[in-house]
């Protein structure tokens, strides 16, 4: 499991994390919700190693203290907005960048990248430019891209917030099959209720830099912490 114990973040002298502990299980889809602004890039940027928690916080990767550790050693894998895909890249030269990037040797590299196409159902597309590609292949890419270097943890930050209503629909269904295909330990931020319903094993829900309530969707759904959870995932109006 993933342990971040009183993790808090001041930028500038102004507390935008309260301390929080947090544990992800393995396998788990541990989904951040919350409200623009709440805290939810910040947690996960701790969990990647592009943000150091303040003084006093901790970060654990099973028994390994990461703390410290930057984000290229500490195998995570990340998936942003919409992407973010290189356009000038073909589908195998956006799935091996890392690979690439990290010298691994030619033939296992290539290999990686069939297994990866395979896993995902890219073969056909190997050699397309991003801009060929279907919503849900472009989905497909950014995920085989990430697992590239056989991350310990998958990291999505909001991967289909820049999509339009329709496209979002069905690629939150099609994440769903592959998340729960892959069986890997992933922390996924959104403000998009459905999104959190529908992918998290359990939900945390957090507002202004603090952690209202974690639990499953039925719980945060049926149970609601508080009047501000109930009115955020839609229990009340
Ligand atoms: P959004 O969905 O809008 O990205 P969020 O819940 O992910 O929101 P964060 O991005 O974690 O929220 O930001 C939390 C707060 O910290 C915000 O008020 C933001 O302006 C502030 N913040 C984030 N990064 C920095 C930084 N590098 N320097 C200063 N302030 C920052």
């Amino acid at each position: 499991p993933i342990a971040l114990t009183q993790c808090a973040k001041t930028f500038h002298g102004t507390r935008v994390l309260e301390p929080l502990d947090l544990t992800i299980g393995a396998g788990e889809t541990l989904v951040l919700l919350g409200p623009s602004g709440c805290g939810k890039t910040t947690t996960l940027r701790i969990v990647a190693g592009l943000e150091t928690p303040d003084t006093g916080g901790t970060v654990r990767f099973g028994d390994d203290d990461v703390t410290r550790l930057p984000i290229e050693r500490r195998q995570v894998g990340m998936v942003f907005q919409s992407y973010a895909l290189f356009p000038n890249l073909t589908v195998r030269g956006n799935v091996g960048y890392g690979l690439r990037i990290a010298k691994t040797e030619a033939t296992i590299a290539r290999k990686r990248v069939d297994e990866l196409l395979a896993m995902m159902r890219l073969e056909a597309h190997a050699d397309k430019p991003i801009h060929q590609l279907s919503g849900g292949q472009r989905q497909r890419v950014a995920l085989a891209r990430a697992l590239a270097r056989e991350p310990r943890v998958l990291l999505l930050d909001e991967p289909l917030t820049a999509l339009d209503a329709r496209l979002r629909d069905t690629l939150r269904r099609e994440m769903n099959t592959l998340l729960r295909g892959l069986g890997i330990t992933t922390v996924y931020v959104t403000h998009d209720q459905a999104e959190a319903m529908e992918l998290g094993d359990r939900i945390v829900v957090m507002s202004a830099g603090r952690i209202e309530q974690v639990g499953t969707p039925r719980d945060i759904y049926y149970r609601p912490a508080n009047r501000a959870v109930a009115q955020f995932v839609g229990t009340i109006n």
